[in-house]
């Protein structure tokens, strides 16, 4: 009997993201507009909250990263509401017997301020994936010493529970 025969074992997945700051373009963080006088660059929508959590949901279940589903040089995505791509993530994990138990992410950006937006950050987040805004950990830093003042990154754990069936 092989290991995960034996125990149903849960699935941690991990994503990762960068996008620089244009003047004049919408900021979205995890489908939120936030006030600020520059976005995020990007073929589509720039967020990089909604890129890093695609990835750690592909990543759990093994099933590659957002450009194997979502090409930049394809035209179709291009200014897309990246809402999109987790949702095609989540029906990917859904297909391969999981649901999503928590998230945990931190962003690290010099500006805006994420923590008078957190909570409407983390409760569009949690109605994206269906689950309690008490699943969804948004934390955010300034990246002290880094250089990158110009950029948003962000950093997402998911943890995947297999689909119990009575
Ligand atoms: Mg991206």
């Amino acid at each position: 009997m092989s290991n995960s025969q034996a125990f149903r074992i849960p699935r941690i997945g991990f994503g990762w993201d960068s996008h620089e700051f244009k003047p004049g373009i919408p900021l979205k963080v995890g489908g939120v507009v936030l006030p600020h006088h520059s976005g995020l660059a990007g073929h589509s929508d720039g967020d990089v909250l909604l890129h890093a959590l695609t990835d750690a949901l592909l990543g759990a279940i093994a099933a590659g990263d957002i450009g194997t589903y979502f090409p930049p040089t394809d035209p179709k995505w291009k200014g897309a509401d990246s809402a999109m791509f987790v949702r095609e993530a989540l029906r990917l994990v859904d297909e391969a017997g999981y649901v999503v138990g928590n998230i945990d992410s931190t962003l690290i950006l010099a500006a805006p301020k994420i923590a008078p937006h957190a909570t409407a950050i983390q409760q569009k987040v949690a109605d994206l994936l269906g689950i309690e805004p008490s699943r969804v950990g948004i934390k955010a830093k300034t990246p002290e010493g880094m250089g990158t003042d110009n950029a948003a990154i962000a950093h997402v754990a998911v943890l995947l529970a297999e689909i119990s069936w009575p």
